[in-house]
């Protein structure tokens, strides 16, 4: 069963619906692309910013463990000193006193020491840390880069789509009568875009109304400008495919 258009205006229409349709959508996929583009950018902000942090970590990590290491370098020039000094105290008190000093060193050291030991622990898994941000940040990045080169590929592929569809639009716009075209717009202002639409099963595909089967009967022929009752849009039959 072959359904042809046989009014020519009819079929222009149903083209020119076609073309528009197709360029909504075409500048829909070209209005995202900056979004797309942006969130890209936050995406790999995020990422290095994660490997900021950790990198940060690291360095701090290094810088307090140099601290304690300097620290218990003190102590132990303290330490040395008390015991040179040992020699030459003269009463038992101040020997004492010493002694304590002395003991005092020796645990400073142990302590500042077990604390450089965590400190080691610590800084081995902030390296490692460090190195899988880093690693997550290259492989994000190439991706990144690739889908920005594949953005920027569509974008000039459907810019010139874009432009030949304006024309086709354009010449088939000459075709028809403005009195019909400013129907069409009329319609198509109200309706979402949508001013023409096939009729199936005795109803309109587009706000599903069914028809009256003499009207319906009409539209199936393909003759002439009918408008579904219920919708106001433009009504035609289309080819099977
Ligand atoms: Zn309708």
């Amino acid at each position: 069963m072959e359904a042809k258009i046989g009014n020519l205006e009819l079929q222009s229409l149903v083209q020119l619906q076609d073309l528009d349709l197709a360029l909504k959508e075409l500048r829909d996929k070209i209005r995202r692309v900056p979004l797309e583009m942006t969130a890209l950018e936050q995406e790999l902000a995020d990422f290095r910013r994660a490997h900021q942090t950790a990198l940060q970590k690291q360095e701090e990590g290094d810088k307090e463990r140099r601290r304690l290491e300097s620290e218990v370098e003190a102590f132990r020039l303290k330490l040395s000193k008390y015991r040179d000094q040992l020699m030459s105290v003269k009463t038992n008190k101040e020997y004492q006193a010493m002694l304590a000093e002395i003991a005092n060193c020796e645990r400073e050291i142990s302590a500042k020491e077990d604390e450089i030991l965590e400190r080691m622990m610590l800084a081995d898994d902030w390296f490692r840390q460090q190195r899988a941000a880093a690693a997550e940040l290259s492989t994000k990045e190439k991706e990144i880069q690739a889908r920005r080169h594949e953005l920027e590929a569509f974008q000039t592929r459907a810019e010139s789509e874009l432009n030949q569809l304006e024309k086709r639009r354009d010449s088939l716009r000459q075709k028809l009568a403005p009195e019909l075209i400013a129907l069409y717009e009329r319609i198509a202002t109200a309706r979402h875009g949508v001013a023409v639409a096939p009729a199936l099963d005795q109803s309109c595909q587009a706000c599903h109304v069914r028809l009256r089967p003499q009207l319906f009967n009409e539209v199936r022929r393909n003759l002439q400008i009918i408008r579904c009752e219920s919708c106001s849009r433009i009504l035609y039959y289309p080819s099977p495919q």
